[in-house]
């Protein structure tokens, strides 16, 4: 049996399209569009390319975006002081400072300083909080994204096996949250599960978001089962994911690509939730 290819990049679409004439609507209203400031301290290649797509989705998605580069030598209080000044700034709804930041400056410190109306990361500990307390505010991206492709395949959740693997703050955790939110019974596996493989076997739904590549073979995927691997790895050959494409396809009934799967969903989660933001400032 050869799995369904879940198409992340018509999803996306899907949800840049509903975001564009929200947005549209949201400016007829408020006489401003929702406006994201994106900071970046340094110039690492990877974090310019991920900053300069995120201000391209928001120009096709009437959504202003407003850049902050600072140097690299940047001290954490100056960049407290400008995350600071982006919350009490009345024309910017949410605020992105793009990890990773360099050595001497403490993430959490800044993710803990930025406006949680504003965090449309949904990495700040209030809204991490909310989301435990089952009352989630802003969701983070990746984690919204998969949810999102899974109810764009209709999968049913209600009553589900779900396996994550992973349980970083990023992605693993906020998955495992959402998909108990949603009515499956949930496990999380990291990298001291026993028997991982057997673990996954059971999921009806296994989310892979370990960093690891192609780590689950056909092995680790119950046959008929839905597979969406968030894994972003750079290999010789390319990018792949942290399941094993060609040999999990072979069991699962549908599959995440990647890319073009759930890469392309974070993005436009990311412009749903600078909308968000925007309407509940209004
Ligand atoms: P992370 O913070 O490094 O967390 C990795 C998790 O995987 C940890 O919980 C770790 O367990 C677990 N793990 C590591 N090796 C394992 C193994 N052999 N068996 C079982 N579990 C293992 O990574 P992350 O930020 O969550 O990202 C995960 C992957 O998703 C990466 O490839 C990243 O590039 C990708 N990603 C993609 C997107 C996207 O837009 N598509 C967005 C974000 C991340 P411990 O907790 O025990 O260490």
């Amino acid at each position: 049996m050869a799995a369904r290819i879940i198409d992340g990049k018509a999803a996306a679409a899907a949800v840049r399209g509903r975001v564009r004439e929200e947005a549209a609507s949201y400016e007829a209203e408020a006489g401003r569009a929702p406006a994201l400031a994106t900071v970046l301290v340094g110039e690492d290649p990877a974090s310019q390319i991920y900053i300069r797509n995120k201000h391209r989705a928001c120009e096709e998605a009437g959504i202003r975006s407003l850049h902050h580069g600072l140097p690299a030598e940047t001290t954490e209080n100056e960049l407290l002081e400008l995350v600071g000044h982006l919350g009490l700034d009345d024309d910017v709804d949410g605020i992105l400072v793009q990890l990773p930041v360099p050595g001497q400056i403490d993430p959490d410190a800044v993710v803990a300083a930025i406006d949680p109306g504003k965090d449309v990361d949904g990495l700040t500990p209030l809204n991490a909080g909310l989301l435990a307390h089952g009352t989630p505010g802003l969701v983070p991206c990746t984690p919204a994204g998969v949810m999102e492709l899974l109810r764009h395949e209709g999968v049913e959740l209600e009553g589900a096996e779900a396996v994550v693997v992973g349980r970083s703050k990023l992605v693993g955790v906020p998955v495992a949250r959402l998909l108990l939110a949603a009515n499956a019974t949930v496990t999380v596996c990291h990298s001291r599960t026993r028997d991982l493989a057997a673990t996954c076997r059971r999921a009806d739904v296994l989310v892979a978001a370990v960093g690891v590549p192609r780590l689950l073979g056909a092995e680790a995927v119950k046959p008929g089962a839905v597979v969406i691997d968030v894994g972003m790895n750079r290999t010789e050959d390319g990018l792949c994911g942290d399941v094993d494409f060609e040999a999990a396809s072979a069991v699962a009934a549908a599959i995440t690509p990647v890319p073009g799967g759930v890469g392309p969903m974070t993005i436009a989660m990311l412009l749903v939730n600078t909308l968000d933001a925007a309407r509940a400032r209004v």
